[in-house]
């Protein structure tokens, strides 16, 4: 199943995509995709309704955060060889984890916000997952239980902030608007292989990013059961898994995002998103 949500920030509701990839409205049919709904057997309870006899929604419908109410927004750093190697750092010999503010999630088309001082805007296209279950210390052969499912996740990303203002990574990746998830959930059913799917960022047309989620460095089920141990991961957690090669920092010289700047972005199999870049109050 393709789940989404729909409505402007603040009235999000439920929906579902048919067999013809079109929006159909899941208000008033199951309560909004949450953590909470996940962990009360929401996908279970979708799974009996037939998309075909909900109402349409029309297209110019924004969509909005494919999860709400998420908890952690949790990110893993250098997990792909290619990437590390660009940003001058060595493959890490375990996981780098990081947090992004929950607040910076925001639907996948919605404009990333330059906030003030940005100087080094850049982006990070990964493979989301979204957690389905409490997970804690889980075994690496169980962890694939516990995911509700995957979504597209750009991890903007302020260098400046992230690199040059005394640590941590946080400050860089935690400003309003620099966490788009979505355009869907993507249940784990509807997945063939996540570890084998092809990621591409766009920025003004030029194909920057073009990788394949097989060049991890750790795998999803690791990842899972890696997290689990320094915390209890809950339904609705959002876990970026890193960033292939291609990102603007890695560019001789480097290239940032520029008021006015359009990115493109997509998984194969969890749709595209699409982000315009605008000043915010206050921002150069
Ligand atoms: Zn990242």
């Amino acid at each position: 199943m393709k789940l989404f949500r729909h409505g402007a920030p603040g009235t999000e509701a439920p929906g579902i995509l048919d067999g013809d990839d079109q929006l159909r409205d899941l208000t008033g049919r199951v309560p909004d995709i949450t953590g909470d709904a996940l962990a009360d057997g929401l996908l279970a309870q979708i799974s009996l309704i037939d998309p075909g006899e909900l109402p349409l929604l029309p297209v110019e419908t924004r969509i909005a955060p494919c999860v709400g109410q998420v908890g952690k927004f949790i990110c893993v750093g250098l997990n792909y060889v290619d990437h590390a190697a660009e940003a001058g750092m060595e493959a890490p010999k375990e996981p780098i984890l990081f947090m992004k503010a929950n607040t910076s999630i925001a639907g996948p088309n919605d404009d990333v916000i330059l906030p003030p001082g940005a100087a080094k805007l850049d982006w990070e296209v990964e493979l989301g997952i979204v957690m389905g279950g409490i997970a804690r210390d889980v075994g690496e052969d169980e962890a694939e239980a516990f995911i509700a499912g995957y979504c597209i996740v750009n991890d903007v990303s302020e260098r400046s902030f992230q690199l040059e203002r005394g640590g941590q990574w946080l400050k860089g990746k935690s400003a309003d608007s620099f966490g788009p998830i979505g355009p869907y959930l993507v249940t784990r059913d509807s997945v063939s292989d996540p570890q084998d799917l092809e990621l591409w960022l766009d920025v003004d047309g030029h194909r920057y990013q073009d990788g394949t989620t097989a060049n991890m460095i750790f795998k999803l089920p690791f990842l899972v059961s890696y997290i689990s141990r320094f915390m209890t991961l809950m339904p609705g957690d959002i876990i970026a898994t890193g960033t292939p090669a291609g990102v603007g920092m890695g560019q001789r010289p480097p290239v940032y995002l520029q008021e006015g700047a359009e990115m493109r972005l997509s998984i194969a199999g969890l749709g595209e998103q699409r982000q315009n870049v605008r000043a915010g109050r206050g921002a150069r």
